[in-house]
């Protein structure tokens, strides 16, 4: 569970620059792109369209747009909590420690390019 807590807050402290040519981009594309082909090929043709448009809304917006906003950190991160409270309550006490880390991870990489406080900003 420390390892899932640790990879989800990295993988959401990288999410937000999927608006440019970036790691994030290859890791979440690479990612959309091979979940899109199982549900294609599962027959899921509704899921596979709806995550091919969601994928795209990154890249039709300027870098530093809405995937860097402070609502996205806690918007963004929502899947983790709604699916579970959908269709298997069971784990969602688990789920809101792991939307937690990922709202973490998000919110530190808003903070390093100094959009919570300005004074903080050490990178691009
Ligand atoms: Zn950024």
């Amino acid at each position: 569970m420390i390892a899932a807590v640790f990879v989800l807050a990295v993988l959401f402290g990288l999410f937000p620059d999927v608006d440019t040519n970036s790691k994030a981009q290859d890791i979440f594309l690479g990612l959309a792109f091979l979940t899109d082909v199982l549900l294609i090929v599962s027959g899921n043709i509704q899921a596979a369209a709806y995550l091919g448009l969601i994928a795209m809304l990154p890249i039709i917006t300027h870098h530093r747009g809405w995937t860097h906003a402070k609502w996205a950190a806690f918007a963004v991160p929502l899947p983790i909590l709604l699916i579970p409270f959908l269709y298997n309550q069971a784990i969602l006490p688990m789920s809101v420690v792991y939307y937690g880390a990922a709202v973490a991870g998000y919110l530190s990489h808003l903070l390093f390019d100094g959009l919570l406080i300005k004074q903080f900003r050490i990178k691009n």
